[in-house]
This record gives C-alpha cells, sequence and structure tokens, in this order.
C-alpha cells in the first residue's frame, strides 16, 4: 500500500472514532483532500484511495494540474479569490468555499451564468478577527448571504466556511468553531435558504478532532494525507 493511501485510510479512521466521540455518524463528514503543491501523481494515488473532493487555494495552480488529474473527481477552491481571475475556474470547480464579499459573489455569478451553471458557494467567516485571514465577520455572515441570495440567481448558498487560528493545542481554538457552528444553526433554522445550506467547512490537518466535535461537515486535510508541503519548490 502507498504511503498516500495508508495515510487516507489513518484519516478516515480518526474521523470515524472523531465522530463516535460525538454521536455523529460519519458518513456526515465529507473528507476534502487538500492538494496544494502536490503532484497530480500523488492527487491521483489519492483519487484510487478513494478520495471523491480535492481542494486548492491558488487559481493559477489549479488551473495547471487540472488536465494531468483523473476526470470524474470534484475541485473545490479554497483559497482567496480575485475577480479577475473568477473565469479561469467557473467551469472547473464545484464549489467556492471563499466568498467574502458581494463584489467576488456578483462576478462568480456572472461568470456561471454565462457559463450556463449554478456555483455552489460558502462564506468564508474569519471569527478571530484575524488581519492575516480574509472572511467576514460573524455579525456580518447573514447580511452578505442574503445578499448574494437575492442579487445572483446563479449561485446556491451551501453554507460557511472557517479557517481556525493556529494553536499549539486546538482546544486553545474551540471557542471560534463553536461560534461558527451556531451561527450556522441560525441561518440554517431560519429557512431562508432551504435544504441546500447544509455544509459547514471547517477543520485542517491539526484541528479536526475538535472541528468535528463541534459539527463540521467537511474537513479539509492536506498535511496528514500528503506530508509535509515543500513550499520552496515554487510550484
Ligand atoms: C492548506 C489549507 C488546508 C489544509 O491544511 P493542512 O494543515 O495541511 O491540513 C485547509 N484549508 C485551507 C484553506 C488551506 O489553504
Amino acid at each position: 500500500m502507498g504511503q498516500i493511501t495508508e495515510n487516507i485510510e489513518k484519516v478516515r479512521a480518526e474521523l470515524a472514532e472523531e465522530a463516535g466521540r460525538c454521536g455523529r455518524d460519519p458518513d456526515d463528514i465529507l473528507l476534502l483532500a487538500v492538494t496544494k503543491l502536490h503532484s497530480p501523481e500523488e492527487i491521483n494515488e489519492a483519487i484510487d484511495a478513494g478520495i471523491t473532493d480535492i481542494g486548492e487555494n491558488k487559481v493559477q495552480e489549479l488551473v495547471s494540474k487540472y488536465d494531468a488529474v483523473r476526470p470524474g473527481v470534484r475541485w473545490h477552491l479554497i483559497g482567496h479569490l480575485q475577480t479577475n481571475k473568477v473565469r479561469y475556474i467557473i467551469d472547473k470547480v464545484c464549489m467556492v468555499h471563499s466568498v467574502d464579499s458581494l463584489h467576488l459573489a456578483r462576478e462568480i455569478d456572472k461568470r456561471a451564468g454565462a457559463a450556463g451553471r449554478t456555483m455552489d458557494i460558502l462564506v468564508q467567516v474569519n471569527a478571530a478577527g484575524e488581519e492575516s485571514k480574509s472572511g467576514v465577520s460573524p455579525a456580518e455572515a447573514e447580511a452578505l448571504l442574503e445578499s448574494i441570495a437575492e442579487e445572483c440567481p446563479n449561485l446556491r448558498v451551501r453554507g460557511l466556511m472557517h479557517i481556525a487560528p493556529y494553536a499549539d493545542d486546538p482546544e486553545d481554538v474551540r471557542v471560534y468553531f463553536r461560534e461558527v457552528k451556531r451561527l450556522f444553526d441560525e441561518i440554517k433554522k431560519s429557512g431562508r435558504f432551504g435544504s441546500c445550506f447544509d455544509t459547514l467547512s471547517m477543520g485542517m490537518t491539526h484541528d479536526h478532532g475538535v472541528a468535528v466535535e463541534e459539527g463540521s461537515t467537511l474537513v479539509r486535510i492536506g498535511t496528514a494525507i500528503f506530508g509535509q508541503r515543500n513550499y520552496s519548490k515554487g510550484n
């Protein structure tokens, strides 16, 4: 068994254990493999091991690997997206996790309409108010979602995305996961976005345990599947 395959089985076992710990069904948590700085060969091994969804954080990198990755896998854009790059990914991704302005939402809507498709989107929430991260404050999220639903007929509002601050002990950031989950539940309960509002994207390699316990439905895992990223390679 290859290392990547082995890692995926280990992550799946951990997610099942975490879900069990809080009485959740592991099938309600989607494992998104984060493939940034990893090669199409590595990504294809992950697909062979059952990965159905992959995430990239940069448009250029996504586009450059797209044709070398096995067809059929679902691509997600999880990093900050500039409006002038939307057109490059509009026919390639199934979901944009990082919507944080109406301006960006309108551009995705326009391009989706021109491509004759609907795009699933999440609004990124920056619960800790970190300067270094994109996203709207929890207080702004619902109004942005409302505006998107009103003005962007080609977008489908699916939920929220959150990146917690890095903490050596993920217990220290549980409060943020909990806050975003509470917001998610409140918006969901309003019924405003229908049953499509079902995705809470939170949890990474070092904090997925806490994220799952706090109600994540989609974890974005890179390092635990593919190993450390080599940023110096510059790809
Ligand atoms: C890189 C990245 C991840 C994965 O991080 P790991 O710690 O390697 O699991 C998740 N989400 C986003 C937005 C990322 O950019």
